[in-house]
């Protein structure tokens, strides 16, 4: 069993070090010794990659520096839900349809960014200086503040609430000393039983069963829901474990966002392209790209054991070429419905895991403008002409980019979840603008926001597209058990040998869904989980995950 390694936290900033799986990506990734080594004969070995998203290109990335070859499938898009998509005639005015805020809490995450060099800015969510102004309309009450002090009493009150209620179900201010700290084993300590006390438990069971609530009443509950934490209203979350919503918190992904420059999806797209410092086995200007010849493959469409022991992946067009390990990253739910996935691959339960992950819907509808408007002072009030805003309306999050001078403006109408999505799933993108202006025109009356738009807009719904079926994961009360199965699945030394070879990453896997630092450190846990199948091993001075999760790996609960 691994040493475990000591961290010297000193003043760093927090990242997202555990709180399931304490395990410090950003130095196993920074470490001078690199992550690791296979055995020169295994040297080229084919892998296949299924999904070209974050975790797919990290994947690749790092299994090419150990000389392997791998090779990336995609059935839609590349960037999966990083996805930056331009307006036509604006190539650089780009819509983030899914990632768009980044937390830089997200340290493997920001590995990457730094490494390919992509920009970020602090993203303009409610009440922070990037958003210069937040109104908040609930109930056709309108409030407008530049700062938290402008909000009425109410707001404050909700606020120290959910604080309270965090101090009181999960000792949040020890708990977060611990991840600040990276002191594994008192996180452990605290964690462990948390998971116990809430896995089936709801965030609306933790909200509204907290003493802080409880004596303020039902309003102040309702406003939570509407106006939230950080990035705005969390109601959609309510059914939620409490777990899930603990760890945003813990891990600080509800603040200090930045948004990327030009478009997240530069990250896997870039990373796709970049030449490594140092690389085993392979030439230099060797590349994802180089090593793909280029593409990607077509969508994977078969995946089965042939009589050799390896793994068989079989494209949308039929080419079926054999492979030593093959990473999944899409949704778990496409190893039913759209690849034909070898049943005895995967155990029973593993399988109950894959099938009950519940994924969340989520829409969004953004606009471009000719100019930001919405920074315009009235000469009456002082106020902007329009602000980020909250509200109960169908329109829930409206958020406003500002390109710079004499550069079209965007703004994100709508940005919604679950039942909010589902109400305009059927419909067109003009009907979701022409419903969003009207929500918006009842909160700024006389504002002309239609007569700013131009180019084209550009909506999404993420259930609706047969390549994803949902947004992230949430999950629901009771699924923890599931996810510790998908999660601790890279570790697979005492696995039958006809269910070894498959590995899980991404988003769906990880403990904490609709961040991508989940896609990043689950991707990671994949190529050491490939490393070590192929005989192996992360140097002494730089365990990896594998070699620690025996000690600080996620509770397991009864089953
Ligand atoms: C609406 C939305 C908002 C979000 N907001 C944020 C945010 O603000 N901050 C943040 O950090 N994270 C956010 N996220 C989460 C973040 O986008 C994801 O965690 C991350 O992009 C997931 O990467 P992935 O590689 O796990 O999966 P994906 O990006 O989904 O990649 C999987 C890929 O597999 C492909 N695929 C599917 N089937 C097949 C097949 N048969 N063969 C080959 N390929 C296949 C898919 O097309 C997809 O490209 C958001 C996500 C969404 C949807």
């Amino acid at each position: 069993m691994a040493e475990l390694p000591q961290h010297d936290a000193g003043d760093r900033p927090l990242t997202a070090f555990g709180p399931d799986f304490p395990f410090a990506y950003d130095d196993w990734l920074g470490h001078p010794a690199g992550l690791g080594r296979v055995p020169a004969e295994r040297h080229g070995a084919r892998i296949a990659v299924i999904g070209a998203g974050a975790a797919g290109l990290v994947a690749g990335y790092e299994l090419m520096r150990l000389g392997l070859r791998p090779i990336l499938f995609e059935s839609g898009r590349f960037g999966g839900r990083l996805r930056s998509q331009p307006f036509e005639g604006a190539e650089s005015i780009v819509a983030e349809l899914g990632g768009m805020r980044f937390p830089t809490s997200s340290a493997a995450f920001y590995h990457y960014v730094d490494k390919v060099g992509v920009e970020s800015r602090p993203f303009p969510n409610p009440l922070t200086p990037a958003a210069g102004s937040t109104v908040i309309d609930l109930e056709g009450h309108t409030h407008y503040a530049e700062t938290l002090a402008d909000l009425p009493p109410l707001f404050h009150e909700v606020a120290a609430a959910y604080d309270a209620a965090l101090e009181e179900g999960a000792q949040f201010r020890a708990l977060k000393a611990a991840i600040r700290a990276r002191d594994a084993a008192a996180i452990k300590a605290l964690w462990d039983p948390l998971v116990r006390d809430w896995d089936e438990r709801t965030f609306y069971d933790f909200v509204a069963s907290s003493t802080a609530f409880r004596k303020l009443g039902f309003r102040h509950l309702e406003v939570f829901g509407q106006v939230g934490f950080g990035t705005g209203g969390w109601d959609s979350d309510f059914p939620n474990s409490m777990l899930e919503i603990l760890r945003v918190n813990l891990c600080e992904f509800d603040e200090d966002q930045r948004y990327m420059v030009g478009g997240v999806e530069q990250v896997p797209r870039r990373l796709w392209d970049h030449v490594p410092d140092r690389m085993a086995h392979w030439p230099a200007g060797t590349s994802l790209a180089r090593l793909n010849d280029g593409a990607t493959r077509a969508a994977a469409r078969r995946i089965v054991r042939n009589t050799a022991g390896q793994l068989d992946v079989t494209d949308q067009w039929g080419r079926c070429e054999a492979y030593e390990a093959v990473i999944i990253t899409c949704q778990s739910h496409l190893l039913t419905t759209a690849i034909d996935t070898d049943e005895a691959l995967f155990d029973q339960k593993l399988w109950m895991a894959l099938d009950r992950t519940r994924y969340m819907q989520s829409s969004k509808t953004f606009v471009m403008v000719d100019r930001p408007f919405w920074k315009d002072r009235d000469p009456a009030t002082g106020r902007h002409a329009m602000s980020m805003t909250l509200t109960d309306r169908i329109t829930r999050g409206t958020y406003l980019f500002d390109n710079g001078p004499d550069r079209p403006a965007v703004i994100c109408l709508s940005y919604a979840w679950m039942t909010d999505a589902l109400k305009v799933l059927p419909l067109s993108t003009e009907r979701r603008v022409d419903l969003a202006l009207a929500a918006l025109g009842r909160i700024y009356p006389g504002l002309d926001i239609a007569g700013h738009i131009v180019g084209t807009p550009i909506s999404v719904s993420w259930e609706a597209d047969a390549h994803f079926l949902g947004a992230f994961k949430g999950a629901l009360p009771g699924h923890y058990r599931y996810n510790r199965r998908m999660y601790g699945h890279f570790m697979q030394d005492t696995l039958p040998p006809g269910q070894r070879g498959m590995f899980l990453a991404g988003d769906g896997v990880s403990f904490t869904p609709a961040w991508v630092e989940g896609a990043v450190q689950t991707a990671l846990n994949a190529v050491w989980g490939v490393m070590r199948q192929l005989g192996g091993e992360s140097p002494g001075t730089n365990p990896g995950p594998g070699d620690l999760y025996p000690t600080l790996g996620p509770v397991a609960l009864p089953e």
